[in-house]
């Protein structure tokens, strides 16, 4: 019989569990914009302003299994590919319209992840009022570490967070510091997406956001998951 496709599809996107053989398949990639007062301000900007969100692509992501560096290719374009290391919540079951005092039954678990960023070209689709796409949802720019199921995880929503490049700190807060924290988040969200199992949420990222050049090696961390390593080739 004939394929019932006109080329192969591509494969589905997954992230390693730790603790178990099953992978996580992943449906969408939903990030927060400034969800980080002291970020917020150095991007410009003060005050609590309702959560807003934009995607990438599931094939953004660097799969970095535990222990493992991941390789991140330098991006094309732009002269100024910035971390934003990020706790990532990880969808187990959907739903919309989810209040945030039950926001927590519909998560699975928790990663570390990196919003990489084109800040050059992002600045300027700001300035001209158009998407972020090309600043935000390139190729590879999305690294994520396994997955730690809620009952393993600790308490990630109030965990220290931290990237070093090069063994130097960059960014080091505490998830509690969150604007919208991730039951807000959820709230927020699926008010105006109805959730699925296999969504991830990118939920912001703390101050001290710069630049990375290739031969960088980031360390991400959030305290009870595992570290993500990711080295810019
Ligand atoms: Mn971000």
């Amino acid at each position: 019989m004939a394929s019932e496709f006109v080329f192969a599809p591509p494969a589905t996107v997954s992230v390693p569990v730790a603790g178990q053989p099953a992978r996580f398949p992943v449906h969408r990639i939903y990030c927060v914009g400034r969800n980080y007062e002291d970020h917020a301000k150095e991007m410009g900007f003060t005050g609590r302003e309702p959560p807003f969100f934009f995607m990438k692509p599931t094939d953004a992501l660097v799969v970095v299994d535990e222990g493992q560096t991941g390789i991140m290719a330098y991006p094309s374009l732009t002269k100024n590919l910035h971390h934003e290391i990020e706790l990532v919540v990880a969808i187990g079951t959907g739903g919309k319209n989810i209040k945030a005092a039950d926001a927590h039954k519909h998560i699975y678990g928790y990663a570390v992840g990196l919003d990489m960023t084109r800040r050059d070209l992002q600045g300027e689709m700001k300035k001209q009022g158009r998407p972020w796409d090309i600043g935000k949802g390139f190729e590879q720019s999305a690294p994520i570490g396994p997955i730690v199921p809620v009952a393993q995880a600790g308490d990630a929503e109030n965990a220290e967070i931290s990237l070093q490049v090069n063994g130097t700190d960059r960014q080091r807060s505490t998830v509690s510091k969150l604007i919208w924290n991730v039951a807000e988040t959820i709230e927020h969200l699926s008010a105006a997406w109805e959730l699925q199992p296999g969504d991830l949420i990118y939920s912001g990222t703390p101050e001290g956001v710069a630049a990375v050049v290739s031969g960088d090696t980031l360390v991400g961390k959030v305290a009870g998951l595992p570290t993500l390593t990711v080295k810019i080739a």
